[in-house]
């Protein structure tokens, strides 16, 4: 089964198939360019505004990822704004680092929240799931793995930031793959089969 994924985001989507187990379930971005306007009031709102206009765009099931990092010295900032937060991801980087200026370490608290939806053809909302990671914002960025704020989320665990983990690692252990994985199981399960026949 081929579904669409609702982002332009290429590094997303390869990301995505990089965690994806399942043989049968391929995941495509959509074709083009793809950047519908994100007002929802919440993540949640914003996945499933990019899933309808993907599905209404290729007239089938699309999947959307809508992500955000919150950092708790921030009163949760720059969460809905992530990624509207400076014109570049350098710019994002540099504003984010300056905002946590003198914020010791074990204050820098913060998350990754990965909401996903899956429309059908009409739009309907057929599945939602939900996925974290909980980390730190980091003083100065570090590696170059992955893409986003990645240089600047430190993983305690592994004592390094999510773009210094070897290849492959962040893809374990994210908040995509936490809200990824019971997707596709959702998209592989019995349930989702007697959907699709009923609609
Ligand atoms: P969106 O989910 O595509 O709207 O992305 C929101 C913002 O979060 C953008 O600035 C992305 O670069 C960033 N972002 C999304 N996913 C990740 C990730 O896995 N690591 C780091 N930054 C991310």
């Amino acid at each position: 089964m081929i579904i669409t994924v609702a982002s332009g985001n290429l590094h997303k989507v390869e990301e995505m198939n990089g965690i994806n187990p399942f043989k049968d379930i391929v995941l495509k971005k959509i074709d083009g360019d793809f950047n519908p306007v994100e007002d929802g009031e919440t993540f949640e709102e914003n996945a499933i505004i990019k899933a309808k206009e993907a599905s209404s765009i290729v007239k089938d099931y699309a999947l959307a990822d809508d992500t955000g990092l919150c950092v708790d010295a921030l009163d949760g900032a720059p969460g809905l704004h992530t990624a509207r937060y400076a014109p570049t991801q350098d710019e994002k980087i540099k504003k984010l680092l300056a905002a946590l200026e003198g914020v010791p370490f074990e204050k820098r608290t913060a998350r990754f929240i990965c909401n996903m939806v899956l429309t059908d053809k009409n739009g309907n909302v057929v599945h939602k799931t939900v996925g974290k990671i909980e980390g730190y914002i980091a003083e100065k960025a570090a590696g170059c793995g992955g893409f986003g704020y990645d240089p600047i989320f430190y993983v305690k665990e592994y004592g390094m930031t999510l773009a210094e983990l070897p290849d492959g690692e962040k893809n374990k252990i994210s908040h995509r793959f936490n809200a990824l994985l019971p997707m596709l199981e959702f998209i592989s399960s019995e349930e989702f089969v007697s959907y699709q026949n009923e609609h």
